[in-house]
């Protein structure tokens, strides 16, 4: 009989549709979109070709190279095809019953190496690293401007995902809103405190790591799990061990480790899933609240396997065809090279 699971933070259900558990070669290859291969030459993101793209917001160079030329090996720059302005004052106004304001904000490009053909699961750890100090460094920015109460960081890998670009490469949003799926894993956090008088998501991770059914892997600083009530096959969070609200804390060391649990939990969806689509977002605390110790960030990725349809639409209810306790085993028998992560 399928199972109805629900998520204990943010209190949705999903099925798990048990009887047609799909393994990882039920989902297959042929079904999938590739972005198409695309030049070097007229690449916007390759270096050299840097008066493509508006001017470049953040850069790590070497020492001597110019602004906007090449020599980098991350650069941050807007989005030619910007989903908010960062011109313009932020205004609300009402219009009738309905509610409207400017479309301020900031959206942004992190183009994550200067390699054309290499994916983010092929750089090395430290590239890896780079990139997440990019992701920090813009986002201590961006959180100094008064209109942006969000900031959201994420990646769409594949066109299934929503790439059309193949030059490795991740994004950040700054909206003028708090996005209302924030605030339900806000408030679900802040629920389950006053009924428990803990963290949620240290709970779970407490939980996870004892019975290790849904551990995919770990190191000193992370776990990644399959969440219980997963909401499609091989949904997966990295969770930080400590409790802490905002990612942009992290030290050093804590970012060297999560460029190093983010890789090899890539690595093995790679290897496991052939090459899936997937998007991931990292989800933290909202700007001005990141005093409110309660929040737990983490990062979210979704391969993306099955297509939502009208069930979904309709009701947020989303039917998920592997347990993530499959998922979980399969993920972590892959074998993984740098063996800095040990399996559960
Ligand atoms: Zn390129
Ligand atoms: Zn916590």
């Amino acid at each position: 009989m399928p199972e109805l699971r629900k998520d204990i933070v943010t209190r949705e259900w999903i099925i798990l549709a048990k009887e047609r558990a799909k393994r990882p070669s039920d989902f297959s290859k042929a079904d999938r979109e590739e972005i198409p291969k695309t030049d070097p030459a007229t690449c916007p993101f390759c270096p050299g070709n840097e008066h493509m793209t508006p001017p470049e917001l953040l850069a790590y160079r070497r020492k001597g190279t110019e602004r906007n030329g090449p020599g980098w090996w991350v650069r941050v720059i807007p989005n030619k095809f910007a989903a908010l302005s960062y011109e313009g004052t932020l205004e609300h106004k009402e219009v009738g019953i309905y509610d409207v304001m400017s479309g301020v904000g900031a959206h942004e490009v992190v183009v994550e190496m200067p390699e054309h053909d290499k994916q983010l699961f092929q750089a090395d750890k430290k590239q890896i690293e780079e990139v997440i100090w990019a992701y920090r460094d813009r986002y201590m920015a961006l959180r100094e401007d008064p209109r942006i109460k969000y900031i959201l960081i994420f990646k769409n890998y594949g066109v299934t995902a929503g790439s059309s670009i193949a030059h490795s490469h991740s994004q950040i949003v700054g909206t003028p809103v708090i996005p209302q799926k924030i605030m339900s894993k806000i408030r679900g956090v802040d629920q389950y405190r006053e009924y428990v008088e803990k963290c949620v998501y240290c709970d779970v991770i407490d939980w996870e790591l004892q019975d290790g059914e849904r551990v995919v892997s770990e190191n000193e600083s992370f776990v990644t799990i399959a969440p219980f009530a997963s909401r499609s096959p091989f949904h997966l969070l990295i969770l930080p061990k400590e409790h802490c609200s905002c990612f942009a804390r992290m030290d050093r060391i804590t970012i060297a480790d999560f460029a190093s649990i983010l890789k090899d939990t890539l690595v093995r969806l790679d290897k496991c899933l052939n090459n899936p689509p997937y998007n991931y977002t990292l989800i933290t605390a909202p700007v001005e609240s990141d005093q409110l110790e309660n929040f737990h960030w983490h990062l979210e990725i979704i391969p993306r396997l099955t297509t939502p349809a009208g069930f979904e639409i309709g009701t947020s209810i989303y039917i998920n065809v592997t347990p993530p306790e499959e998922a979980a085993r399969y993920l972590r028998e892959i074998s993984v090279d740098e063996g800095e992560c040990k399996t559960g």
